[in-house]
């Protein structure tokens, strides 16, 4: 399991975005997610997590991320992205938006040339705080990992029917939604990214394997032309298609080999996708 342990975290080597400082705007000690998916390399849920007391206030944020930005500035180190990412769905802090301005501010103050960056499961998009926010950021890294709601369930473990209920709701909550509020939840995402103002890349993480006693693949055949077609529908700026790198909470997924990866790539812009680049 991979957590990150503060607020501010790294650089690290990101495959995707190079030299990469995380803001993590989840407790340091656990993840919180509305989605609980069976690759998450932060683990599952847990059922005793905490929440609003152990996030990092704004004040926080903002006194952490400035001192390491002063500290990278004197280093002379090169900065590709500061990264809304960390313990869960950055989403659903509280304050995203608030937060959103402070990063903002302090990298156009330190270091302008660096993008904000936000991965995020885009489960939130349809709430008007977090579309503002997300418009402000430079890069918008949205998940898709599924073309139907049948294979979106199964692989990204929605906990609750209203993925956009607040952390509150979320943390320390059990639900099993059934198929119409999951297929309601998976639409709803389809239409908050084919109607998103914004530029914005697509991520998708493809793999096989078994899940919860069941084969799990999203790489071939009815469910491969479900999600171009879905990725033909939302429109995104460019995908990434990338493979698992770290421990999974399930323990039979396999990774992809390169060579698959390419292959996919190869496969969806023949299908006409907006360009692709894929991370091993
Ligand atoms: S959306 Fe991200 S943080 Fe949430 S469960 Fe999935 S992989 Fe983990």
């Amino acid at each position: 399991m991979f957590l990150h342990e503060h607020c501010i975290s790294g650089p690290i080597q990101s495959r995707r975005l190079g030299t990469s400082l995380g803001v993590n705007l989840l407790p340091c000690t656990h993840k919180i997610c509305n989605y609980n998916c069976v690759y998450c390399e932060c683990g599952l849920n847990r059922p005793d997590e905490e929440e609003i007391r152990s996030l990092p206030t704004p004040q926080q944020i903002e006194a952490a991320l400035d001192e390491r930005l002063r500290a990278l500035k004197a280093e002379g180190r090169p900065l590709h992205s500061i990264t809304f990412s960390g313990n869960g769905e950055p989403t659903l802090h509280p304050q995203f938006e608030t937060i959103m301005d402070i990063v903002c501010a302090l990298r156009q103050r330190h270091t302008p040339h660096t993008p904000v960056s936000v991965i995020s499961n885009a489960s939130r998009l349809g709430l008007p705080e977090i579309r503002r926010a997300i418009g402000r950021a430079d890069k918008r890294i949205l998940k898709l990992d599924a073309g139907t709601p049948g294979l979106y369930g199964r692989i990204n473990g929605l906990r609750l029917a209203d993925p956009t209920l607040p952390i509150g709701e979320v943390a320390g909550r059990r639900e099993t939604p059934t198929a119409a509020e999951i297929t309601a939840a998976y639409t709803q995402l389809i239409e908050n990214l084919h109607g998103l103002p914004y530029p914005f890349t697509l991520q998708t993480l493809f793999f096989r394997g078994r899940a919860g006693g069941a084969p799990i693949d999203n790489t071939t055949g009815d469910e491969l032309a479900a999600y171009i077609r879905q990725v033909l529908y939302v429109q995104p700026a460019d995908l990434m298609i990338y493979g698992l790198d770290r421990e999974t909470p399930e323990k039979e997924l396999q990774k992809l080999t390169e060579a698959e990866l390419a292959d996919l790539a190869h496969r969806l812009r023949a299908a006409g996708t907006p360009p692709v680049q894929y991370y091993y």
